[in-house]
Formats: structure tokens, sequence, C-alpha cells
């Protein structure tokens, strides 16, 4: 069986991930979404299972210890990783997978999967990531303060992304991803 594709999207916090995805699963229900686990505290509104696994540092370790997860990375003090079985399931299946995180991740998860497709997600401007950053109102001024410095960490990494996607208008942005998706599907047909 053909097996589905590893995508990986990331991008500064705040650059409006969370929503692109969210606009892709009800434009693409085929589309399979990985969940991470994360030491960070749930925000209003998150539900442990559907936006994240949350788990105490203790429960973190030991999955990374056990070999549970494909990648993980501290980003802003807390740990971040994904469950590699649920992963390589879903590829094994046939279905395309979407992986949303940090670059730090996306780079290991690189080395370990150099066929996956990696796309960058870019603010329109700096100053307009500053603003969704603050408009969440989730952050406080120090996580606000440490996101920007990873931003501007993270866009260095940028080159080693397939594609670069501005997210502006949601749904151009979403287009954009839709029509990668199909581009790498029908460059798989060749092979
Ligand atoms: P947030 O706290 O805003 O939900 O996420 C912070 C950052 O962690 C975002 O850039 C998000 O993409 C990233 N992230 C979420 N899940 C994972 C993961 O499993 N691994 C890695 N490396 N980063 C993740």
């Amino acid at each position: 069986m053909t097996k589905g594709l590893l995508l990986v999207l990331s991008g500064p916090s705040g650059v409006g991930k969370g929503t692109l995805c969210n606009r892709l699963r009800a434009l693409s229900p085929e589309l399979v979404y990985s969940v991470s686990a994360t030491t960070r505290k749930p925000r209003e509104g998150e539900i442990d299972g559907v936006n994240y696994f949350f788990k105490t540092h203790e429960q973190f370790r030991a999955m990374i210890e056990a070999g549970e997860l494909l990648e993980w990375a501290e980003y802003v003090g807390n740990y971040y990783g994904t469950p590699k079985s649920f992963v390589q399931q879903t590829i094994d299946q046939g279905k395309d997978i979407i992986l949303e995180i940090d670059v730090q991740g996306a780079m290991q998860v690189k080395e370990r999967f150099p066929e996956a497709i990696f796309i960058f997600v870019l603010p329109p401007s700096l100053e307009e990531l500053q603003k969704r950053i603050v408009g969440r109102g989730t952050e406080s001024e120090s996580s606000i303060r440490s996101r920007m410095a990873a931003a501007a960490e993270e866009l260095k990494l940028m080159e080693h992304y397939d594609y670069a996607v501005v997210n502006d208008v949601l749904e151009t942005a979403c287009n954009r991803v839709q029509s990668i998706i199909a581009a790498e599907h029908c460059k798989r047909e060749r092979l």
C-alpha cells in the first residue's frame, strides 16, 4: 500500500498555525492530525487528548526514556513532543498526517523522515505577529517576550523547509497548503 504523507507545519507561535489547521480539518476531513504531548498547562477551553495530551514533567520524561516520542523540544520553559506510534500507524495505513510543531522538533523529524514535507507558516510581519500573540490574551508579558525572541530564531531556520506560506488571509493560506498536498501527491504518482 502507498504510504501516507508526513506533513510538518511549523512557524512562530502566534502565526495562526492552529487556526490554519482547524480550517484545513474542516475542508479536508481525510487529513489526520497528530496530538502532541506537553507539560504546558491547558489554556481555557483546551481538552486533554484533543488539543494536547497534558503531562507532568515526570510523565513526559518517562515518554522520552521509553522512546515513545518521534521528536521533542523544550519551548519557552515547557516540553512538547509527538507520540511516535500514532504517526507511524497513520502513514502505514496510507493516510496523510499533519504535525504542528516548532522548528527544533521539525529539524529532528527531518533527520528521521527525510521524505516528510516541511511547510513554514509566516506572519505578514513581526509587528503583526506580536499583535496576534497579545490579542490571544492567554500569555503573560514574559511569555510574549520569550515567544517573540523564539520567533526571531525560528525564522532563521526557514531555509530548511520545502515551502513557505504567509498566513495573512486565512482562506488563501489554507488553499496554498491544500495545493502543496495535492502537488506532493502528484509527485508521488510518478514514482
Ligand atoms: P503553544 O504553547 O502555543 O500551544 O505551542 C507552543 C509551540 O510549541 C508552538 O510553536 C507549537 O507549534 C509547538 N508545538 C506543539 N506541539 C509540539 C510538538 O509535539 N513538538 C514540538 N517540537 N513542538 C510542538
